[in-house]
């Protein structure tokens, strides 16, 4: 296949922030004082779709792979974690401020020659020298606000799952190789935040850690990278909007021996998306170090052998992933040529299992039964789907409502309904429209998102 050099889809951030704000997905942080920049709110579609991208990842991680358990570890951490991880001393961004604008820019972010020049890039004021920024919230613990009551925001969920490695070998007899889970929030004070909610200061993580022998962490490294690449295309993303980015010298970290990105074509171009790392021994042995404690592992099946694990990682972002699908789902087609408005319409064309609602339904005429008819049918499906109702408004324009909400299914109660208890299935993507027996509808359903292949 050959590399998408532009990004074919209909999105744009600017649409996609709108749609989001206008549906529920997203919403500004404290809108009403002017907006808390890097930090978003997740509405009742956003929620419903972050959660289930989480829950998709969850399963794929621990149900479907028996050595890999799940960990919810603290936010805050003893400082020293942060020492020994090496974040107090490297977690740094390089920095230039404008002298003039006051506009304030990653170096590594600007064009070179404004980064040479001292010219800033938005006024053409003086640029200050670069300087190292630590990205870490710090904050105080206790009454007192000294340097002993230091604490900080987790920068990364990793840390976490590594302090907690003996605690979940010994508590579930792991053994190597295993995999520790966690989905989680994590903190940064990113310079520069832009492009929604690419880039914040808040956001969440979905890190999965797999501790291996050493000398067979290459082989474990590219089987993950097998295994996170399947997965996307199982989500059903268009799989020619992702490719592999392997880190140059410049890019990899100092503990990496390889590091590989998972990159998404973007409205905005070719981006991170996730990354899978060999971090070697790095972690446990600074752990070790730092902590007093021994972090080998006693590898029974090997003449009780002593060793510091190699650690794969594959670490990706929830809601960047959240911004990832709406971008891939997103669409708009025109429907009719009447020369109206609603010739086009917007969809959202979410894969049934991570759409916020699966079903809707919606009474033809809130008279004569159909309501009270519709709502029964809502009581039956709602135990097994997530399930929206909707009475008001002409039924065109309540389907491109559930089309852009990304719904798959609408299920609609007619006249003939009450006649011979069928009801009009349309599906969002096609548009198409079967009668089924309202006691067919939870089987029916659950054929279609087994079988559901996008077809846009
Ligand atoms: P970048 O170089 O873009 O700052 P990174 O390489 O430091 O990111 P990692 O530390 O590897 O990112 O984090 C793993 C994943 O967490 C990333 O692939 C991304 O999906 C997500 N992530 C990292 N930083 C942010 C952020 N500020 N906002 C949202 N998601 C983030």
């Amino acid at each position: 296949m050959s590399e998408l050099t532009e990004y074919q889809g209909k999105a744009t951030m600017e649409k996609i922030t709108s749609l989001a704000k206008r549906r529920g997905f997203v919403f500004q942080s404290s809108e009403i004082y002017g907006g808390q920049n890097g930090a978003w709110d997740y509405g009742p579609l956003g929620i419903e779709l972050k959660n289930r991208i989480a829950g998709a990842w969850w399963k794929e991680m621990t149900r479907l792979h028996y050595n890999i358990a799940g960990l919810d570890a603290a936010i805050l951490m003893h400082p020293k974690v942060w020492e020994a991880s090496g974040h107090v001393e490297n977690f740094t961004d390089p920095l230039v401020d404008c002298k003039k604008c006051k506009s304030r820019f990653r170096a590594d972010m600007i064009p070179e020659e404004n980064l040479a020049s001292k010219k800033c890039p938005d006024c053409g004021g003086e640029l200050t020298d670069t300087r190292k920024f630590n990205l870490m919230f710090k904050s105080n613990i206790g009454p007192a606000e000294d340097t002993a009551s230091i604490i900080y925001l987790r920068p990364e969920t990793a840390q976490g799952i590594y302090v907690n490695y003996k605690n979940i070998i010994q508590s579930n007899r792991m053994k190597i190789p295993f995999g520790i889970a966690q989905i989680g929030k994590a903190f940064r004070n990113e310079i520069v935040t832009k492009n929604f909610i690419f880039r914040t200061c808040e956001f969440e993580q979905m890190e999965m850690q797999y501790f291996v022998k050493p000398g067979t962490d290459v082989e474990w490294f590219n089987e993950w990278r097998k295994q996170r690449w399947a997965y996307y295309e199982k989500l059903g993303v268009k799989m020619d909007h992702l490719r592999w980015h392997q880190h140059g010298a410049d890019e990899l970290a100092h503990y990496a021996k390889d590091a590989y990105d998972i990159q998404y074509l973007f409205p905005m171009g070719w981006r991170e998306l996730e990354g899978v790392h060999n971090r070697t021994d790095y972690d446990l042995g600074r752990h070790s170090e730092f902590s007093g404690k021994d972090m080998q592992y006693i590898d029974q099946d090997d003449n009780n052998a002593r060793y510091i694990p190699y650690i794969i990682e594959t670490s990706a972002g929830l809601t960047r992933n959240v911004l990832m699908i709406l971008c891939d789902a997103y669409d708009e087609e025109q429907v009719a040529e009447k020369g109206n408005d609603d010739d086009w319409r917007t969809v959202l064309r979410f894969h049934p299992n991570l759409a916020p609602v699966t079903a809707a339904v919606l009474p033809l005429m809130k008279k004569d039964g159909l309501a009270e008819m519709a709502q029964d049918i809502r009581r039956e499906l709602q135990d097994d789907y997530a399930v929206d109702y909707d009475q008001s408004g002409a039924i065109g324009r309540r389907y491109r409502r559930q089309d852009e909400a990304g719904t798959p299914f609408c299920v609609t109660v007619d006249y003939q309904s009450k006649d011979d208890k069928t009801v009009t299935l349309r599906f969002r993507d096609s548009m198409e429209q079967v009668r089924v027996p309202i006691a067919e509808l939870t089987a029916r359903l659950r054929q279609e998102i087994k079988t559901y292949k996008r077809i846009k």
